[in-house]
């Protein structure tokens, strides 16, 4: 079994290379087109096929042009498929949501969004509220009084399906317009606010591919917020 260590690794297949031969197997033709790689910085998009008069143009994100061949097989397969209406393989889309669920790739993917998302942040003093002021209220109350403050702002449209959220990538607690106005109860702002602060407290956790955001241990900590039953009340008539 020397021999087999002993080997060099096998050079890593071209990107056209790869869209090329998975092209050959999902249309089960001989006939292949000229496969053309554009490199984009995309942030949510895994990639674009377009396929026009023999030319196959492929465009797929900087982070995945680096990535390992069987991790740029599964995005061929993925976006191949979907070319030709067909359902990928489970066992690539699988591959890819691990790799893309990796700390370290994760970790880039976040950075490379901050420095080429443009986020708005308004301040937090709002029409009603001022969201610094809640917020430190919140921390002596129910945090250890280290905790980091992120950028806290109100949303630019006040949203009714999302009345707060934190913004990983911007380290900011953004919280709905809607609730800046002086027929909400401060309770309810308050609730949300605390909501999104026991997120900084509690990072998701990652379990293979599967994200959970609401973890027991958050669940279990957000029920010692004072008057939760009303505030959710509140939010309900809202
Ligand atoms: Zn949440």
């Amino acid at each position: 079994m020397q021999v087999q260590s002993c080997q060099p690794p096998p050079p890593e297949e071209s990107t056209q290379s790869i869209f090329a031969r998975v092209y050959r197997q999902i249309a089960r033709s001989s006939t292949v087109p000229v496969v053309e790689l554009l490199v984009k910085p995309y942030v949510n998009t895994m990639g674009k096929l377009h396929l026009k008069s023999g030319v196959l143009e492929v465009r797929i994100s900087d982070i995945l042009a680096g990535a390992p061949t069987t991790v740029r097989e599964a995005l061929a397969w993925i976006l191949l498929s979907k070319l030709f209406r067909r359902v990928p393989p489970s066992h690539w889309v699988l591959h890819y949501r691990q790799f893309m669920s990796r700390r370290d790739v994760r970790r880039t993917h976040q950075a490379v969004r901050v420095s080429r998302g443009r986020k708005y942040i308004s301040g937090p003093q709002g029409a009603t509220y001022n969201l610094d002021e809640i917020f430190d209220q919140l921390r002596d109350r129910y945090f250890p009084p280290l905790i980091p403050k992120p950028a806290l702002g109100w949303s630019r449209r006040p949203s009714r399906t999302l009345l707060g959220h934190f913004d990983n990538a911007h380290n900011a607690i953004i919280l709905s317009s809607l609730l800046d106005r002086p027929q909400v109860p401060r309770l309810v702002v308050e609730y949300v606010l605390f909501h999104e602060m026991l997120h900084l407290k509690h990072p998701v956790e990652h379990h293979g591919s599967r994200r959970r955001v609401h973890t027991s241990a958050f669940r279990a900590d957000e029920k010692l917020f004072d008057g939760i039953a009303e505030a959710k009340e509140l939010l309900k008539r809202l």
